[in-house]
């Protein structure tokens, strides 16, 4: 059956000769991986309009018992990365290395990313994108962290700390020794970027260096060791 999506490539595969696979994360949240033939060929025009980190409308072949894999019929332009800097490139790699292994995405992974590629076009992208991205991944996963008060004992009061192992904010009686306390400034930005359903407004929160060093210690640690996912890249953001 025909279909359209728009997606976002996250990664193109070279087969034999001619012939390469192009994994794209779907508006509608699948992750698809489409054949694509002659796409090696100077001549594909497909190729001129598909490039890992762009936006593309894709029309292609699936059937119905595989939503995961299809044959690529044609894709057209509609925004494209141009990375200006490390700090952007790696956060497009942190997207593929996140989404590329896994078959679905969340309803919304698809219109977050689409902003941020937009945005890194134009602005400096700040943490607070960053945990855009890592707060959807961590829903996919089934991990919803509690912002509003402390995840174990539903306590507002003596905020600590934030660890998301332990599922978001902990009062001081509730955190292990072992876990650091947090600032309140920045326990203040966590708490927006996670308790706030507006993106928009997440977005512009900033966070200086040091704060980022403290996010990106807490994530890393969670994303490599409870999740196995390649989060190596954070410490190029
Ligand atoms: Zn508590």
């Amino acid at each position: 059956m025909e279909k359209f999506n728009k997606g976002y490539i996250l990664n193109i595969y070279d087969n034999d000769e001619n012939d390469s696979n192009i994994k794209a994360l779907l508006d509608d949240g699948r992750i698809i991986s489409l054949k694509a033939k002659g796409f090696q060929k100077p001549e594909s025009k497909n190729r001129a309009a598909i490039k890992t980190g762009s936006i593309v409308e894709l029309e292609y072949f699936q059937k119905d018992q595989y939503p995961n894999s299809g044959l690529l019929k044609r894709g057209t332009y509609v925004s494209m990365f141009k990375p200006t800097n490390q700090r952007d490139l790696s956060v497009v790699r942190f997207i593929d290395a996140l989404w590329t292994r896994r078959k679905e995405a969340t309803d919304n992974t698809f219109k977050i990313i689409e902003k941020i590629i937009n945005e890194l076009n134009t602005q400096i992208v700040t943490w607070a994108h960053v945990i855009l991205i890592i707060r959807d991944y961590l829903i996919s996963e089934n991990i919803k962290l509690t912002a509003t008060k402390c995840a174990s004992c539903s306590s507002s009061d003596n905020i600590y700390t934030f660890d998301p192992r332990s599922g978001g904010l902990l009062c001081k009686n509730c955190a292990d020794q072992n876990i650091k306390p947090i600032d309140v400034e920045l326990l203040k930005k966590i708490i927006i970027c996670f308790s706030s359903s507006d993106s928009s407004f997440t977005r512009k929160v900033i966070f200086n260096p040091n704060e980022a060093a403290v996010l990106r210690e807490i994530f890393m640690n969670q994303l490599i060791d409870d999740l196995g996912v390649n989060a190596d890249l954070l410490k190029l953001i």
